[in-house]
């Protein structure tokens, strides 16, 4: 393979790049695949809920709940060997402050035709707090072994060129193709593909093209174990609840919480945090790094967490707390209005072509096939 010239360059190896990177060597295409860390898959592919959207988390987004249907068939056939089929996963509605009530969480779900069984007894739930418990069919899928697996796939595809700890510094048109100046030297494309997620409009700006409206968080998603509710998933809705499921198959329960998961955000396009500072060029707002890996992340609010949660237990439960993982979730301004979560693929550029893609759900990595 020519070492600086590629029929289309994949720029970011999370989930979103690998996947397309992938695909596109699978039609023969010759793929370069950049990624800024040292490795692949360190941020949003893996510090995630890992959870396999049956729709049920979107009362208020039909479309996102028709699309993580859509694609979950696909995903969990494909996926089979890193997906947690057999846990109970259990949905409630808390009595104060919900968007939603039990008549329109059924009429939902009768109408996307997912299952859900009302549950009025169950020994390890508090009914004073819980409006309305049921039974629902919801998967995990395993974020590390994803990564293991994608990994070897980008890797040993003999089409794609991998580089790790590259940094582009310029990017423009030269006729047909793009040029992208880079700390591993000059390539040339008709293609690009940006998957980074949030670095996406840093991206879109070395590229002269324009940029998407977003906001991003600084998420915590904490670890625990529980020798009472293993194998099983409770999630509270609609509204400032949380969260509580096996993560994939690893044994591990995550926890997230609306109130408490997300420290810090920002409003403006590029992710701008009181905790970048000149001292660390390894991130920026131009370049996120690895929130997990950073001295100043900011302090767990796991405890704060799991306080919550605990509520909706009863005395029989217990949970320990191990360990916190933290990245940078971005979200489309556009869906403050229904909290949906799609996947949007635009093409910025025609030629030389540049599609940005911005990843939505885990599951919607096929989007990419409807489009390049
Ligand atoms: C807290 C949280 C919970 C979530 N829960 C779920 C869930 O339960 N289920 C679900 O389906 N989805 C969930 N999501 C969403 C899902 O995780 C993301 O949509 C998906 O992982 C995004 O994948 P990606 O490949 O686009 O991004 P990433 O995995 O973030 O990968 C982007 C890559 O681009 C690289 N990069 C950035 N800038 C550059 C550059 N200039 N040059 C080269 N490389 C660069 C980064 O280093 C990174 O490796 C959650 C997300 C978060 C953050």
């Amino acid at each position: 393979m020519q070492a600086d010239s590629f029929d289309a360059i994949v720029i970011g190896g999370g989930i979103f790049g690998c996947y397309a990177a992938l695909y596109l060597a699978g039609k023969g295409a010759r793929v370069a695949l950049l990624e800024k860390e040292q490795r692949l898959f360190r941020k949003a592919s893996l510090v995630n809920q890992a959870r396999l959207h049956s729709g049920y988390h979107y009362p208020r987004s039909i479309a996102t709940a028709a699309l993580s249907d859509e694609h979950k068939q696909r995903f969990t056939t494909e996926h089979r060997q890193f997906v947690n089929f057999s846990f109970e996963k259990y949905y409630a509605i808390d009595h104060f402050g919900s968007f939603t009530d039990p008549g329109q969480f059924e009429r939902f779900c009768a109408y996307l035709k997912i299952p859900c069984e009302r549950i009025t007894e169950h020994p390890l739930f508090n009914f004073h707090r819980l409006e309305a418990l049921y039974k629902t069919k919801e998967y995990s899928f395993d974020p590390v072994l994803l990564r293991e697996y994608y990994c070897r796939q980008v890797e040993e595809n003999p089409g794609i060129a991998v580089f790790k700890s590259i940094r582009i510094q310029m990017a423009g048109a030269a006729g047909s193709k793009w040029e992208l100046d880079t700390t591993a030297g000059r390539f040339h494309t008709p293609m690009v593909i940006n998957a980074t997620y949030a670095a996406t409009n840093a991206v879109n700006r070395l590229f002269g093209l324009r940029e998407i409206g977003l906001t991003h968080e600084i998420s915590e998603i904490a670890f625990l174990t529980s020798v009472e509710f293993q194998e099983k998933g409770l999630t509270v809705m609609d509204g400032p609840f949380g969260s509580i499921m096996p993560y994939g198959l690893s044994g591990l329960l995550s926890m997230s919480s609306v109130a408490y998961t997300h420290h810090k955000i920002s409003y403006e396009n590029l992710p701008h945090f009181d905790c970048q500072v000149p001292e660390d060029p390894g991130c920026t707002p131009d370049m996120p790094g690895i929130c997990t890996d950073c001295a100043r992340r900011p302090a767990s609010n796991a405890y704060k967490m799991l306080r919550q949660m605990e509520q909706y237990f009863s005395e029989q439960v217990h949970f320990q707390y191990l360990f916190s993982y933290y990245t940078i979730k971005s979200k489309l301004k556009t869906s403050y209005i229904d909290d949906g979560r799609p996947t949007e693929i635009s093409k910025l550029h025609d030629t030389p072509a540049l599609y940005c893609l911005f990843a939505g759900k885990v599951n919607s990595i096929y989007e990419i096939e409807k489009i390049v």
